[in-house]
């Protein structure tokens, strides 16, 4: 099983993603541009395009790859009248079989919005990469400001991706790594790690080369996932007195960042 991470060149530094199965079969992730999709697939090999959520930019590949592919189209269960086309409504918890020791485990994440799924990918019950949508960033998290609500992201966030294991990859639905690693960095001036990564991350040509962060690495560098930090907790509008607040606060800084 191979991963394929596709960046669009867009204006909103989108990624697609392409699933190869040890068989041959291919599924698409929040598809951009159809035909970069027609170029990497052989023709039928397609089985299905699986929506992260409805927004735009992350369906807008959908109807010509049905023209072309004749694929099926797959999104959470919230996007039934959201995203046209939609052939299997997708819920927590339910497993995609993608042949050998390989599945995707379902992750219902509103937050972003509330038609919003996540994928685990998994060897075996072995998790070994989380496709993430606009939920989680490399070091930093979607914005909730069309459709969504930062307080419920915090849960979708706290409840089922910090206890990933750290070995975990991360695979989210827009490259913003650098600037997401100077808002970390605005918060916890001290933080090494973030500076160390942005550093590395400021040598590649990130139109070319991509950098992929493991929930390990996520804990010590994205300030969502450090909610605890002094630093973070003390540099705040707010006097926060849970984590949940330090979130929310978080989020509303970044959005005016
Ligand atoms: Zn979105």
């Amino acid at each position: 099983m191979k991963i394929h991470q596709i960046y669009t060149y867009n204006y909103l530094r989108n990624f697609t993603y392409l699933l190869e199965t040890n068989e041959g079969d291919f599924y698409c992730v929040d598809p951009w541009e159809a035909q970069e999709i027609m170029d990497k697939v052989p023709q039928g090999k397609l089985k299905a395009v699986i929506n992260t959520h409805e927004h735009e930019d992350h369906t807008r590949g959908n109807a010509d790859l049905v023209k072309m592919q004749g694929c099926e189209i797959w999104a959470h269960e919230n996007a039934k009248g959201k995203i046209p086309g939609v052939t299997r409504f997708l819920s927590k918890g339910e497993k995609i079989i993608l042949g050998g020791e390989w599945s995707i485990e379902v992750l219902d994440t509103p937050g972003h919005t509330f038609a919003h799924l996540c994928l685990l990918i998994k060897e075996g019950d072995k998790p070994h990469a989380v496709i993430t949508g606009d939920t989680l960033f490399n070091a930093g998290v979607g914005n909730c400001y069309n459709g969504g609500d930062s307080g419920v992201l915090y849960e979708t966030i706290s409840s089922q991706f910090i206890d990933l294991p750290d070995e975990v990859l991360l695979y989210p639905g827009h490259e913003y790594l650098e600037n997401n690693l100077k808002f970390t960095l605005d918060r916890e001036p001290e933080n090494t790690q973030a500076l160390k990564l942005l550093e590395k991350v400021d040598k590649l040509n990130m139109d070319e080369d991509y950098f992929t962060t493991n929930l390990g690495l996520e804990k010590e560098v994205n300030a969502f996932l450090r909610l605890g930090e002094k630093s973070i907790r003390e540099h705040l509008p707010i006097s926060p007195s849970s984590d949940k607040e330090v979130f929310v606060s978080l989020r509303e800084l970044r959005d005016k960042w």
